[in-house]
């Protein structure tokens, strides 16, 4: 029986890069990746090559079942790499491999929260035509009520399929501005975090062409008064989750502070435009870490000091972050 297999990857375009994808027939079920050949595709329709030379090559790095197809169809997540088998310069997760590989006694954990808009034409979901919803921000965020909550159905669609899929997703919820929703995914170790967020963002974009809705993962989509999307990243290590754990993530804090410029590097554009100081954030020109502080760069949640154990949440990466630039540089900084 002939098997569909999705295979999907992230272009060239910068400063954010899009998924792509294709699908192969295979002659039959496969049940692991290493089973799935490498394939190709035009470079230089994605800007990850010259037309004269377009040539780019697709390695399977990670399957799922395909929640959308069903039956023994799957999606499976690839690196992009040149002709001659080295990672193509838009590739990061080669670079995640590496240092995962560099600091893996440290046994890293990354749970993230991936805020996104719903766009519905021009505005989002739920907004009128024009303008802006007759009540401000306030009653949207975890709502329910067809006056404070757009877009649900899709919401569940996606949720069903991630689960179906497979994917490690802990929960979802309504966010501050009307028609912006949350999901999270993990906790997982770097590259597997890195591959179910990317294959979750895929499944959103394809449930968003059923429903006609556009998503949006700008971090400040709308001026003004309105919440921008992150994806904090909560980030431990196997000395946080033990007793004592405590003093292990300050110091991580501490770390942290002194590569301020490196980790705003790879936690999404236009990211000043939603680190502000204002709506639950810390304006991009300061570092501050805190206990239950969700105007600081790293919140210790509550549970965790009460604990004296456990992990610490990233509130900087911005909604469009690469999750395998910015786990590589979580670890990179804190294990070394
Ligand atoms: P918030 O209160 O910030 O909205 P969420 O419930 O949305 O928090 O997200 C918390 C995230 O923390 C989840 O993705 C969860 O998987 C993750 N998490 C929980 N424990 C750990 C841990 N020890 N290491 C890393 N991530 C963790
Ligand atoms: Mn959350
Ligand atoms: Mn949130
Ligand atoms: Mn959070």
């Amino acid at each position: 029986m002939k098997v569909k297999a999705e295979y999907i990857w992230i272009d060239g375009y910068e400063p954010t890069a899009n998924l792509r994808s294709k699908t192969k027939v295979l002659d039959r079920a496969v049940s692991s990746v290493s089973e799935l050949p490498t394939w190709g595709f035009d470079g230089s329709s994605t800007l990850q090559a010259d037309g004269g030379d377009s040539d780019c090559l697709l390695k399977p790095v990670w399957m799922c079942p395909d929640p959308i197809r069903g039956g023994e169809n799957i999606l499976v997540m690839n690196e992009v790499c040149n002709p001659d088998g080295t990672p193509h310069k838009s590739n990061s997760r080669a670079a995640l491999v590496e240092i995962a590989e560099k600091f893996k006694e440290h046994k890293p954990w990354f749970g993230i929260e991936q805020e996104y808009t719903l766009m519905d034409g021009k505005q989002p979901a739920g907004w009128p035509e024009e303008g802006f919803p007759e009540r401000p921000q306030g009653p949207y965020y975890c709502s329910v009520g067809s006056e404070d909550v757009a877009a649900r159905s899709m919401v569940e669609d996606h949720l069903d399929l991630c689960l179906e899929a497979g994917l490690e997703v802990s929960g979802i919820n309504a966010e501050v501005m009307l028609g912006q929703w949350e999901y999270q995914v993990g906790p997982l170790p770097a590259l597997e975090v890195g591959d179910q967020l990317w294959v979750a963002r895929w499944l959103l974009e394809r449930v968003g062409e059923e429903y006609g809705l556009r998503v949006e993962l700008h971090p400040k989509p709308i001026k003004g008064d309105w919440n921008g999307s992150g994806a904090h990243i909560n980030y431990s290590t196997e000395s946080m989750r033990a007793d004592g754990g405590l003093k292990v993530i300050e110091e991580a804090c501490e770390k942290l502070g002194q590569n301020v410029d490196k980790h705003i590097a790879v936690y999404g554009d236009a990211n000043e435009e939603r680190l502000t100081g204002d709506h639950e954030t810390c304006s991009i020109n300061e570092f501050k870490y805190g206990v239950s502080d969700r105007g600081a760069s790293i919140r210790i949640p509550m549970g965790v000091a009460n604990d004296g154990k456990g992990y610490l949440e990233d509130r900087r990466p911005a909604s469009n972050v690469d999750p395998y630039k910015a786990c590589a540089a979580l670890i990179d900084t804190t294990c070394s």
